[in-house]
C-alpha cells in the first residue's frame, strides 16, 4: 500500500562509540531546532542527533508476541545473539498484555509442545486437546520469561522500535524508543513480530491491511478478567466446555445464545454479536464482550478512544449483570487488557503471499514451514455487519494448507523476515493463520532461518528450507 511510502524517513543515522549498556539519558548530543532547516508550518524539523549504536547482534526480533517470542527462542538456541525488543511490560502479546486466555491450532511439533508441558506441569491449562484450550495468561508471562533468560535472549522491555534504516537494499539499522532515549541497533537479520508489522512499514515495506487501506476489516475487543462467587454456577453461559468452538452444536454458540438472554435480562446488550465467557481457573472467569469497528493501529488518538470505549463498556455491563443477583452476585473486574486486542494490522508484503485460494485447495509448499488447520474467522467489520452476523467464513471452507518459508521474506528490503499475524497473506487468508498456534510455528521456523543467514552470512531468502528444518530437528527439545 503506498500510504507506507509517506511514513516520516530520516535520511541519515550519525553513529555514536558508546555502547548500548553505557547509555546515559535522553538527547544527548542534540542539535537546536533554530540550526536546523525551516519546516512547513504544520511540521516540525527534527533536529539531527548521534545516537549511540550497538553492534553485537546477529538476529535482532522486534515484539515479543506469541511469535516474536518463538523466534527469539529458536534463534537464540541455535547460537546466535539475539535480542528481543518488546514496548509492553511484559513478554507473550494478545496472550498476556492482551488477556485472551484462549489458544488455538497449537498441536504442532516444537515451541507449542514445549509450552504445554510447561503449562501442563504447573496446572495452569485447561483441557485435554493439544490444539485449542484456556490457560492463565499470568502464568505464560512468567514461563514466557524463564525460556527466554534459559536461551540466553536479551530482552529489552518498554522499548519500541520507531525507525529503519537501509543501506543498498538491506535493512540495517534500528532506532527504539524507551526510558533510556533513543538507541540504535544493527544486526544482518531483523524479524519483525510487531503484529502490526511497525518494522516492515519503518523499512518502507509494500504492505496491506484488511479488506483495504480503508479498513473494512476486522474490528478490536478489550479482554477482561473477572472472579465470580461460583463458576460452576455460570457453567452453562461460560463457552469452550471441551465441546467444539465452531460447529455450532452444543458448546460455544448453546452458551452464547444462554448469555445473550441474560444480557437482554440484564437490559444490556453487548457490542460483540458473540459474547463469551471463558473458564480460566478456580471462580476466574474471561470475558470477551465488545468489538471497536474501524480502529487503524497506528491511530493512536483512535485506538485511545476505542480503549477507553471498551474498558467503559465492559464495566456497564459487568454492574449490569452484578444487579441480577443470583450466579451473578459478586462479579468483578479483576483486569482489563493493556492492550486492546488488534486482529488486523499490516500485512508486510513478502516472497509469497498466502491467498484464501490456498486455503481451499488445501495449498502444499516444499518450504512449508507449518500447516495451518484453523478455519477462516471474519469479525464483523461494522455495526450493522455485526447484528447479522458477528463471525463470518467469507464463504471458504479452509482445508489444512501450508505456510511456506517465502511467506515469511519481505520482498522489497533485505535481511527482513515476519512472523505472527503481519507475513505476506490476503484479508481472508490472514483470518485463519493469524492465530497464536500458527504465530509459534512461523516464529520458531523464522528465528532458525534468520540464525543460519547471519552465522553463514547469507541473507534470509538464500537459505533453503531444508536447512531450517534440520535446525529445528537438532535444537528442539522432545515434548
Ligand atoms: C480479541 C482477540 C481474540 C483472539 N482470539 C484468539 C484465540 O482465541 N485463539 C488464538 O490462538 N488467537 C486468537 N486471536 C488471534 C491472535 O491473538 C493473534 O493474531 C496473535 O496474537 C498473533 O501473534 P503475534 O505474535 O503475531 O502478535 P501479537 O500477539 O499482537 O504480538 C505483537 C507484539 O509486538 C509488540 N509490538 C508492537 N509494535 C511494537 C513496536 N513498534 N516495537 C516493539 N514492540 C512492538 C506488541 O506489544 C506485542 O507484544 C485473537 C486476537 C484478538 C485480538
Amino acid at each position: 500500500m503506498s500510504e507506507s511510502k509517506n511514513l516520516p524517513r530520516r535520511g541519515f543515522l550519525r553513529h555514536s562509540l558508546g555502547s548500548a549498556a553505557g547509555l546515559s539519558a535522553l538527547g544527548a548530543h542534540v542539535v537546536s531546532a533554530e540550526e536546523d532547516q525551516k519546516a512547513a508550518p504544520d511540521q516540525f524539523q527534527e533536529p539531527a542527533r548521534s545516537l549511540p549504536l550497538a553492534d553485537d547482534a546477529d538476529v535482532i526480533v522486534c515484539g515479543a508476541g506469541p511469535a516474536g517470542i518463538a523466534a527469539a527462542l529458536s534463534a537464540a538456541r541455535a547460537g546466535a545473539k539475539t535480542r528481543l525488543f518488546e514496548v509492553h511490560g511484559c513478554l507473550g502479546g494478545v496472550w498476556t498484555a492482551g488477556l485472551l486466555t484462549y489458544i488455538f491450532d497449537f498441536d504442532k511439533p516444537g515451541i507449542t509442545r514445549e509450552i504445554i508441558d510447561i503449562l501442563d506441569s504447573r496446572g495452569a491449562r485447561r483441557s485435554e486437546n493439544k490444539s485449542r484450550f484456556v490457560y492463565e495468561p499470568e502464568e505464560m508471562k512468567i514461563l514466557l520469561e524463564e525460556l527466554c533468560a534459559e536461551a540466553g535472549v536479551e530482552v529489552q522491555l518498554f522499548t519500541r522500535v520507531t525507525a529503519a534504516f537501509q543501506e543498498k537494499g538491506r535493512l540495517t539499522t534500528i532506532v527504539t524508543e524507551s526510558k533510556a532515549g533513543r538507541q540504535a541497533w544493527r544486526a544482518p537479520v531483523f524479524i519483525d513480530a510487531t503484529g502490526d508489522g511497525d518494522l516492515g512499514a519503518l523499512a518502507n515495506c509494500e504492505w496491506e491491511i484488511g479488506q483495504s487501506i480503508d479498513c473494512p476489516c476486522q474490528p478490536m475487543t478489550m479482554n477482561a478478567l473477572a472472579v465470580v462467587k461460583d463458576a460452576k454456577a455460570l457453567g452453562k453461559y461460560i463457552s469452550f466446555n471441551g465441546t467444539d468452538a465452531f460447529t455450532g452444536e452444543g458448546g460455544h454458540l448453546t452458551a452464547v445464545e444462554a448469555f445473550k438472554g441474560e444480557l437482554e435480562r440484564a437490559g444490556i446488550e453487548a457490542s460483540y454479536g458473540h459474547p463469551t465467557i471463558f473458564h480460566v481457573r478456580d471462580d476466574l472467569v474471561m470475558l470477551m464482550l465488545n468489538h471497536e469497528y474501524g480502529i487503524k493501529p497506528w491511530d493512536a488518538a483512535a485506538i485511545t478512544e476505542a480503549t477507553m470505549r471498551s474498558r467503559a463498556e465492559v464495566f456497564k455491563i459487568m454492574r449490569a449483570l452484578r444487579k441480577l443477583g443470583g450466579p451473578w452476585e459478586g462479579l468483578q473486574i479483576a483486569a482489563t487488557a493493556e492492550q486492546i486486542g488488534v486482529r488486523d494490522g499490516r500485512r508486510i508484503s513478502g516472497r509469497y503471499k498466502v491467498t484464501r485460494e490456498d486455503l481451499i485447495e488445501g495449498a502444499r509448499h516444499e518450504d512449508a514451514v507449518t500447516r495451518a488447520t484453523f478455519g477462516v474467522d471474519i469479525h464483523a467489520p461494522s455495526k450493522e455487519a455485526n447484528a447479522k452476523e458477528p463471525i463470518g467464513r467469507a464463504e471458504t471452507k479452509a482445508k489444512p494448507y501450508d505456510i511456506p518459508l517465502r511467506a515469511l521474506i519481505a520482498k522489497d528490503v533485505d535481511g527482513l523476515m515476519m512472523a505472527g499475524r503481519c507475513i505476506s497473506g490476503d484479508f481472508v487468508a490472514h483470518a485463519s493463520y493469524r492465530v497464536t498456534g500458527n504465530a509459534v510455528a512461523m516464529g520458531e521456523a523464522a528465528g532458525a532461518v534468520a540464525a543460519i543467514a547471519a552465522q553463514s552470512k547469507r541473507l534470509p531468502h538464500e537459505i533453503d528450507w531444508s536447512e531450517g528444518a534440520a535446525l529445528l530437528e537438532k535444537t528442539r527439545r522432545q515434548g
